[in-house]
């Protein structure tokens, strides 16, 4: 069980004559932070609208409940579960259609943003997910005050000697700022961990929730790790792997550590087996993988049109949403495009892309939508057509400096130009759409949390062909679709 403590000082935690426990497979020069927002799409809405804040709020997308705020989980309403059900347990239930992303993307991007002004070293998990190593931070405030701020997973008695005891506090007390700036500037409270890793910061953030946070120094992963007890319930090991390892009979985070490594062989790649050997401990070497701006910022629908009028409203409709993300973003697209899918009976059709330079300001709304009809009239020649699915997209970004009007900021803007890499996103997009349940709108489902989308999927399908990976799940499509730093 977790213990609470607060401002106490090392010397009164330190036990003596106590064996040390054996668990540093790993160095611990790392300070990691997890940040997660509390019932993240229910509080943006009571941000919106207070006056939610009292009563019960779940958030709809299809017939499915996301999330719900405190109030309502208190029915015992619960993620994913149907909205018939819901309504069921709690008939005073709000519900929210939470199928229009633009606002959740908009805190989630102004989170990230708040956070990167601590580390550069900041990794987006989903919209209300964020890694966080402050390790430079932590490092530039040693033999400052080591005084632990907040909750304290496990035993404190601290027998590693390595300075991570003291890291860990001073990362405590940056995790405060931290979720003490959200909640000036952003209203939203959050929690956090605070470990060593990326696994037990994630892990040990969820131990004390809302609104609070809790360390773990590394004495404490393994009864952290064996709490646990399903292998699945280690946040990399999706249900695939996690299929894989109850075929040989491991089913428990301690099956995991007990059994022979070259049993995993038989199963895994020897990287691999090492790797799901060393989660079980606790152990994961992981970064934390700076995000990008996107490379292009897109909406689209696939609404079937086939009149002019049609595609033009279309347009209209979807640059009207896009123009206000692009603003958020805050820098200047240098290209437009549009996509269409042409009806084809045989092979439902194919997508097709047209781009052109940005010759016309963001401002000037009609203008643009003269343009992206004029690149659907290039991939739409006849004067009778079916379209299936129509997008339109901002690329080619350049960051908006203050000092544009100088020939230093010309310069700079310039060379700060990114090449989107169309084909790898394409792919990416396709792959999640065969991931994708039917019934679900592929966008929303790519950018719900991980274990929505995985309970989602596990709901429609019991095969496990086509789980959603962890890692794919960075890769958000249009508005947060990921690339590594340069
Ligand atoms: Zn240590």
């Amino acid at each position: 069980m977790p213990i609470f403590i607060f401002n106490l000082s090392r010397s009164k935690l330190k036990k003596t004559n106590e064996p040390p426990v054996k668990t540093n497979m790993e160095d611990h020069s790392r300070t990691i932070v997890h940040i997660d927002i509390d019932c993240f799409y229910a509080q943006v809405e009571e941000v919106k609208n207070p006056s939610l804040k009292l009563q019960p709020v779940g958030i709809q997308q299809k017939n499915c409940l996301v999330t719900s705020n405190y109030k309502a989980r208190e029915y015992g309403l619960k993620k994913c579960m149907s909205v018939t059900e819901a309504k069921k347990l709690c008939p005073k239930l709000v519900l929210i259609n939470g199928e229009d992303l633009q606002h959740y993307r908009q805190y989630s991007s102004k989170v990230s943003d708040l956070l990167r002004g601590f580390s550069d070293l900041v990794e987006r998990l989903g919209l209300d997910e964020n890694f966080i190593d402050v390790t430079a931070l932590v490092n530039e405030r040693m033999a400052s005050n080591y005084t632990p701020v907040g909750c304290i997973y496990g035993d404190v008695s601290g027998t590693c000697d390595c300075g991570c005891y003291e890291r860990l506090c001073i990362g405590s007390q940056i995790a405060q700022e931290m979720r003490d700036a959200i909640f000036e500037q952003l209203s939203l409270t959050t929690c956090a961990g605070i470990a060593h890793n990326k696994l037990l910061a994630k892990l040990v953030g969820s131990k004390n929730k809302p609104n609070k946070q809790t360390i773990l120094f590394p004495d404490s992963a393994l009864e952290l790790m064996l709490g646990l007890q399903k292998v699945c319930d280690i946040p990399s090991i999706g249900v695939a792997t996690g299929k894989v390892l109850n075929d040989i009979h491991i089913f428990t985070v301690k099956d995991l550590q007990s059994c022979q490594i070259r049993e995993l062989e038989m199963a895994f790649d020897p990287l691999k087996a090492k790797h799901l050997k060393q989660l079980s401990y606790g152990v994961d070497e992981s970064l934390v993988k700076p995000y990008a701006k996107p490379l292009t910022i897109s909406l689209e629908d696939a609404k079937c049109l086939v009149t002019k009028q049609e595609v033009q409203d279309k347009l209209s409709e979807l640059l009207g949403r896009l123009l206000i993300l692009v603003k958020s973003d805050g820098r200047t697209p240098k290209v437009i495009k549009v996509s269409v899918r042409k009806y084809n009976p045989t092979t439902g059709g194919q997508r097709e892309t047209r781009q052109c330079p940005l010759s016309v300001s963001l401002d000037n709304q009609t203008k643009l939508v003269e343009v992206a009809y004029g690149l659907f009239k290039k991939i739409i020649t006849e004067q009778s057509f079916k379209v299936t699915l129509l997008g339109v997209g901002f690329s080619k970004f350049i960051d908006v400096p203050n000092q544009k009007n100088t020939l230093d900021g010309f310069f700079k803007q310039s060379s700060d130009v990114i090449e989107p890499p169309i084909k790898r996103i394409k792919l990416a997009k396709e792959e999640r759409c065969l991931k994708c349940p039917p019934g679900v709108d592929i966008e929303v489902f790519g950018e719900l949390p991980l274990e929505v989308q995985q309970e989602l999927w596990d709901e429609h399908k019991s095969k496990e062909r086509k789980v959603v990976s962890k890692g794919k799940v960075n890769t958000m499509l249009n508005y947060f679709s990921k690339e590594p730093r340069k």
